[in-house]
């Protein structure tokens, strides 16, 4: 969600994730936080705090992807969560397309791998759990009391625990990972969409795959706006903003050309 790494801050916290080196900027709390009452309306402190706790390790996940897949590629990664998001630095990493793309796919699909796995350990726990598309198979598990959340026409569903706070964590954990990979896939800059449309628009078109990629981002981002106006005004905002924030990249980059 970063093209720029954030100066370092008296409140951050360091410590190391596989031997990999990684950072919290206080600035990750407070959005975290803002993130997680705004969403739950008037939620009970204990809710708000498993919101954050599953934010937090949603978003170390995806860079995780990211870093170790760099590291394979002979690179020494950096985490940094900050403000929105996480980002993994590598100043050292392979650039070459493919492995630009590897790394950039890598986050995304480190939470769907997460998510599947999570369904597998409630399975293995006993309970009932899986996905369904189709609207009577949707229809058909609400008839069953199976709780559940419907993420992009998926019906993610679980037998209910006792526990009303494993229930909880088990959806913030599905919602988390599978529409903060989801949307990063959108090629939008600087989502990881958006590197791989990139790396795939110079492959094809070496002299105007940056210009390329740069419009898909802006017209992406201003669609996914107005797909925002019957979702909700933080939907609006933030893609509004990627699209501006895209256009300027766009006049910038085609200014220095001339
Ligand atoms: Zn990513």
């Amino acid at each position: 969600m970063l093209l720029a790494e954030p100066p370092r801050s008296q409140g951050d916290i360091h410590f190391r994730l596989f031997g990999m080196p990684a950072r919290i900027h206080p600035f990750f709390w407070i959005v975290a936080l803002l993130l997680g009452i705004s969403s739950g309306g008037k939620s009970p402190p204990a809710e708000v705090l498993g919101w954050m706790v599953a934010l937090l390790v949603s978003i170390l996940i995806h860079e995780l992807g990211h870093a170790i897949v760099q590291r394979r590629y002979g690179g020494r990664p950096r985490i940094i969560l900050y403000g929105m998001g996480g980002m993994t630095v590598c100043d050292d990493c392979d650039r070459s397309p493919k492995a630009q793309i590897l790394i950039s796919l890598a986050g995304p699909c480190a939470g769907f791998l997460f998510a599947v796995a999570m369904m597998l350990l409630i399975r293995l726990a006993g309970q009932q759990a899986g996905c369904v598309v189709g609207e009577n198979s949707i229809a058909e598990l609400q008839a069953q009391q199976l709780v559940g959340l419907t993420l992009l026409g998926v019906r993610f569903y679980w037998e209910r625990f006792d526990s009303f706070q494993a229930n909880l964590m088990i959806f913030y954990f599905l919602q988390i990972n599978i529409l903060w990979g989801a949307m990063n896939l959108l090629p939008i800059y600087p989502l990881d969409g958006g590197r791989i449309s990139r790396e795939l628009c110079l492959l094809g078109n070496p002299r105007r795959g940056i210009v390329l990629s740069l419009q898909i981002s802006v017209a992406a981002a201003l669609i996914m706006a107005l797909v925002g106006l019957s979702l909700s005004f933080f939907v609006i905002l933030l893609f509004g903003y990627l699209a501006y924030s895209s256009y300027q990249t766009l006049q910038a980059y085609q200014a220095s050309r001339w």
